[in-house]
């Protein structure tokens, strides 16, 4: 029988499950939508029910916010999420009593940025941030490898950025108003234009706009973390020529001040877009549910 390992992206409106070892030898993958918390849960344990596999750990890269804190009683949980039915689910201990397992425990961007460090465009960076930028903006920063957690995880799609001459909009964080999430993301983008992303057209001055935007979240990150890439996913991006605006805003906002070539003629090698796409966070679980024997491992080592 295969040993190998399960990986879980747990998303708002859908969950992406994977069986397999790497993005090279994937066993099995389903994705379902996003209904109930037992519902939904209860078909991510059949699906790892399977008689032909020996399933040795599972990564589950969960959106958020998320309990991190192994000593907190609320380890495992979704926390505060508005989304109905969800808050205070604990998903770790759920599957961990039902598939019998370890099971790993991430937000979904550290899944994706662990996935891209392993496997895609973050292999051997030092210090390592995705930015994913869709239905909300999250980033992760790994260190050689590591997500970084303190207090809670890292919010960067919740900085506050300067709001651009003329520009009205009130943004659409309930709790910030204009940070980056409500200027710049996908549903703040819908309330600016009436339309969603995917329709504006690339020529669209919008985009200038979203760029603006973009580029000041990652000129701040880039100043406070120093990452030596920043890869940047998630559906918004993906509009055609928007990376390259981005580039140029971080470019502009830098005014040479950091003589650093990844800030000027080498950009396109330091904001990058994803090696494995849209599936970095469940390939990246996979790589959490093996890191979390080894730590076990680790530990009970004499
Ligand atoms: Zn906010």
């Amino acid at each position: 029988m295969r040993r190998v390992f399960g990986g879980v992206e747990g998303g708002g409106t859908k969950f992406k499950l994977l069986i397999g070892t790497d993005p090279h030898d994937i066993v099995a993958q389903a994705q379902i939508p996003t209904t109930t918390p037992d519902e939904t849960l209860e078909r991510v344990i059949a699906f790892f029910r399977r008689p032909d596999i020996e399933l040795a750990a599972v990564g589950c890269a969960s959106f958020g916010p998320i309990d991190l804190d192994t000593r907190s009683p609320t380890y495992g949980c979704i926390t505060t999420t508005p989304k109905p039915g969800w808050a205070y689910t604990n998903v770790v201990r759920t599957l961990g009593s039902e598939l019998g397992v370890p099971v790993a425990w991430e937000t979904d961007t550290a899944g994706a940025a662990l996935g891209e460090y392993t496997w895609g465009a973050g292999r051997h960076i030092e210090v390592l941030v995705y930015v994913t930028v869709g239905t909300g903006i999250g980033g992760a920063v790994l260190i050689n490898g590591r997500p970084v957690h303190g207090l809670l995880h890292a919010e960067m799609g919740h900085v506050l950025v300067p709001v651009a001459d003329g520009d009205t909009f009130a943004g659409i964080c309930p709790y910030h108003g204009q940070c980056l999430e409500g200027m710049a993301s996908g549903p703040a983008l819908r309330a600016r234009t009436g339309r969603p992303g995917e329709t504006i057209a690339p020529d669209d001055p919008i985009w200038d706009l979203e760029a603006a935007y973009l580029g000041a979240g990652l000129h701040q990150i880039g100043y406070v973390l120093s990452p030596q890439k920043i890869i940047v996913g998630g559906g918004v991006p993906q509009t055609p020529h928007l990376l390259e605006k981005i580039r140029r805003q971080v470019t502009s906002l830098n005014h040479g001040y950091l003589a650093h070539p990844a800030l000027s003629g080498g950009i396109r090698d330091y904001i990058v877009p994803p090696g494995l796409g849209a599936d970095a966070g469940v390939i990246g679980a996979l790589e959490l549910a093996r890191q979390s024997l080894q730590s076990h491992a680790d530990q009970v080592r004499p």
